[in-house]
């Protein structure tokens, strides 16, 4: 059995003064969700205060990157022991906003999951393909590059701390959502390459999230799916309502 997991992503949404308040609000609206895993990743300088508020809740913190280097001269940039510092417990890695506005790769995807894994905390790597990508009929080739990549080097070991979230480009965002057969074909597709990679028994128990326009009218649907382990949200993780919403459909 695996425990669903259900994460928000803040985005750049909220600052660090309204942090404590979204935090604690979804420790309470979630509470007696008990088989669900609920994390909240939030902007790097937000992380003090939420992990504060999350104290001594079943809520963890996650952040949104996290550079591969301990450390060093890379102005701007954070590093997992920073992070493992402040109390952060899992990372999103290779968010296709990430790909798509600040030069990540699958290359660096991978550097960054193993830094992150190596630190102890849970690296959620984002998959996806754009609808440019599904409508020439590349979603297979584009999935396995993403996998087969990002993940070099991931062993079975490694993957008690790995969680994948399969995000369709063309859904993040949007409103458009996939429907829950489609999202299902991809999650099994994503369980199938990590069988190859990991083997068969490990690859069953590495939770593989859906993101995209997910929100409580259509996250029970999502979420019925045996490949579907959770979920990724941005927009419906901003109101602690929504996100509950969403959190109580997996429970
Ligand atoms: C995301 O950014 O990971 C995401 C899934 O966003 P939204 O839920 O707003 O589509």
């Amino acid at each position: 059995m695996r425990k669903k997991i259900i994460a928000g992503n803040w985005k750049m949404n909220v600052l660090p003064s309204e942090t404590a308040e979204l935090v604690k609000e979804v420790a309470a609206a979630t509470k007696d969700f008990a088989n669900v895993e609920v994390v909240c990743c939030t902007p790097a300088i937000d992380i003090p205060a939420a992990v504060a508020a999350a104290c001594g809740t079943h809520v963890g913190i996650g952040a949104e990157n996290a550079h591969w280097e301990a450390k060093g001269a890379f102005t701007g940039e954070i590093s997992c022991p920073m992070l493992v510092d402040a109390g952060v417990k899992y990372v999103i890695i290779g968010h296709s906003e990430r790909r798509q506005y600040f030069g990540e790769t699958d290359e660096t995807v991978n550097k960054r999951t193993r830094a992150v894994i190596a630190a102890g905390m849970t690296a959620i790597v984002c998959v996806g393909e754009t609808l440019e990508e599904r409508e020439a009929g590349k979603l297979v080739e584009v999935i396995e590059r993403q996998m087969t990549t990002g993940l070099k080097d991931v062993t079975a070991a490694d993957c008690a701390k790995l969680v994948i979230a399969y995000e369709p480009v063309w859904a993040i965002g949007t409103g458009k959502t996939a429907t829950p057969d489609q999202a299902q074909e991809v999650h099994a597709l994503i369980r199938s390459i990590l069988a190859r990679l990991v083997g068969e028994e490990t690859a069953q128990t590495v939770r593989i999230q859906y993101g995209g326009s997910m929100k409580p009218a259509n996250a029970a649907e999502l979420l019925a799916k045996p490949d579907i382990d959770g979920g990724l949200i941005g927009g419906a993780a901003l109101k602690a309502g929504d996100f509950a919403g969403i959190v109580a459909a997996g429970n």
